[in-house]
């Protein structure tokens, strides 16, 4: 069952209303008094990670499941299943572990610290002293044998870190594997990708199954989920609340009826089933097959967005700079994600200054409400871009909605905190504009329902919850949006936060 489902229910949702939020206004006293202590800790890393480890965060937008597992646990996770690490490449490959070329991932940090290390290295941007975006995604293939079986216990990861971190909802971008179907019979099928309806016609007939597959999977996982952790009962582990919804990647370097492929399947399983909620495009965007079809993936975006007008896609854009491509392939792409996929959200929008007519289009964003997802540890890591070389600021600038998220936080050896670390220290945020993130990544998330908020977050609530304390017309709003439903419970936990300032 969809876990969402907890908290639908009248009763649930006047439980939610339990806890005043405190004064809504601007001036906010309890607002006003965090504030300032954030201002005289600002200048201590160590405070500042005390400060913002304890702030909530509402959603964390951009989180590719399997790049926030840490090397840890995957190597944990090998050991568990006999599996081994290649003695040159230093991935996990599959047993037999055969001397000289593998050697089994069990006891390996007792036998061969050495080796234990170096695998942790390979499958993370741990130690890299430079940017490197060819390591970068060159870590994914370290883990990958044992990665792509195990949505489960991948996104049983993600919740326990975004539990920790004080995160209230996560979107991850993780594929089924029933997709391996569809990409077959894309390249089967001998179609380039520039005619959608006929690749259309050769994919239909499978994607009813690929769809149900991936359903009783996700069912399966969550029902392990809830029973292992005792989600639901009186000792429910704290990340049983984190509430999970997800993307479909399409993969951007694969052969174009291949990522067309990924999107029927996204597009249709967004339609049959609400925790899949949206369509995202990853992979490495300098790839030159990617930057090659790049046009062609947009128009793939606009065929289905005017198929399933109700399915909203946030596309990777711009995770580009200066020096890793040619000039002329920094002049478009968040444009093109914009204009011709139609996308709700864009990840990274690195680029965007090298846009052209970059001015007009950042007005377009604000204009539409095109949030931007920042990743600031990966773009440091893959880009080489942070400090005031990031456009961050540019971007709340000319008013476009801005949220942060981490992107891979286990390959980065980052988390959600260390993201508002950077935007603090780096970027030069205050504790209202970090607030206002935090209250836009759920107003920006692709759940279901209506805002708590007439206009921007956080100026003012909807008039059935205007009042402080909520009532019967609270209770019934909340009952009819799960984005509300979770808006209200971070202006709870912003609340009890900020009592902590008296
Ligand atoms: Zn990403």
């Amino acid at each position: 069952m969809d876990q969402g489902n907890r908290w639908i229910g009248l009763g649930v949702a006047a439980a939610l209303l339990g806890a005043s939020l405190g004064a809504q206004a601007k001036g906010d006293p309890g607002e006003a008094r965090t504030a300032a202590y954030f201002d005289r800790i600002a200048g201590s890393p160590p405070q500042l990670r005390m400060f913002l480890q304890a702030m909530p965060k509402g959603g964390d937008l951009h989180n590719h499941a399997t790049g926030s597992v840490y090397a840890e646990d995957f190597l944990r996770w090998a050991a568990d299943q006999d599996y081994c690490v290649a003695t040159d490449s230093h991935r996990i490959v599959r047993p037999p572990c055969e001397a000289p070329a593998a050697v089994p991932v069990r006891d390996l940090a007792s036998r061969d610290y050495a080796a234990y290390s170096r695998a942790i290295d390979a499958l993370s941007m741990r130690n890299a002293s430079l940017p490197d975006a060819d390591r970068f995604f060159a870590s994914f293939d370290g883990f990958r044998a044992l990665s792509s079986g195990d949505a489960g216990r991948v996104t049983a990861a993600a919740r326990e870190l975004a539990a920790d971190d004080r995160v209230l909802y996560l979107e991850l971008m993780t594929m089924p594997r029933a997709a391996q179907a569809l990409l077959d019979a894309a390249k089967a099928s001998g179609l380039d990708g520039s005619d959608p309806d006929a690749l259309m016609a050769a994919l239909a007939p499978l994607l009813p199954a690929a769809v149900a597959q991936a359903r009783a999977e996700l069912d399966r996982d969550e029902a392990a989920y809830a029973a292992a952790n005792a989600c639901g009962g009186a000792q429910a582990r704290p990340a049983c609340a984190v509430e999970v919804r997800y993307q479909i990647p399409v993969p951007r370097h694969r052969p174009p009826a291949q990522a067309f492929a990924a999107m029927a399947y996204g597009y249709a399983l967004a339609e049959a089933d609400p925790r899949w909620v949206g369509v995202n495009i990853v992979g490495p965007e300098h790839h030159p097959s990617a930057l090659r079809d790049y046009a062609t993936h947009m128009r793939m975006f606009a065929y289905f967005k005017q198929r399933h007008p109700r399915v909203s896609s946030s596309l990777h854009a711009g995770e580009l700079t200066l020096g890793l491509v040619p000039p002329r392939e920094l002049r478009h792409h968040v444009r093109d994600a914009v204009a011709v996929a139609g996308a709700r959200r864009i990840g990274h929008g690195v680029d965007i200054a090298y846009e052209t007519d970059a001015r007009e289009l950042l007005q377009r964003m604000a204009r539409e409400r095109v949030a931007v997802e920042i990743n600031l540890s990966s773009n440091a890591a893959i880009l080489g871009v942070q400090g005031a070389q990031h456009p961050l600021r540019t971007y709340l600038a000319y008013g476009v909605p801005v949220v942060l998220s981490t992107d891979d936080q286990g390959v980065l050896r980052s988390d959600l905190s260390h993201e508002y670390l950077r935007a603090a220290q780096e970027q030069g945020l205050g504790y209202a504009q970090l607030k206002q993130l935090a209250r836009d990544s759920l107003e920006y998330a692709f759940l279901p329902g209506a805002s708590l908020w007439q206009g921007r977050a956080g100026a003012a609530r909807v008039s059935a919850c205007a009042r402080d304390a909520g009532d019967a017309d609270c209770a019934r709003y909340l009952q009819g949006s799960a984005k509300a439903r979770l808006q209200w419970r971070l202006e709870q936990e912003f609340a009890q936060f900020e009592r902590g300032y008296r």
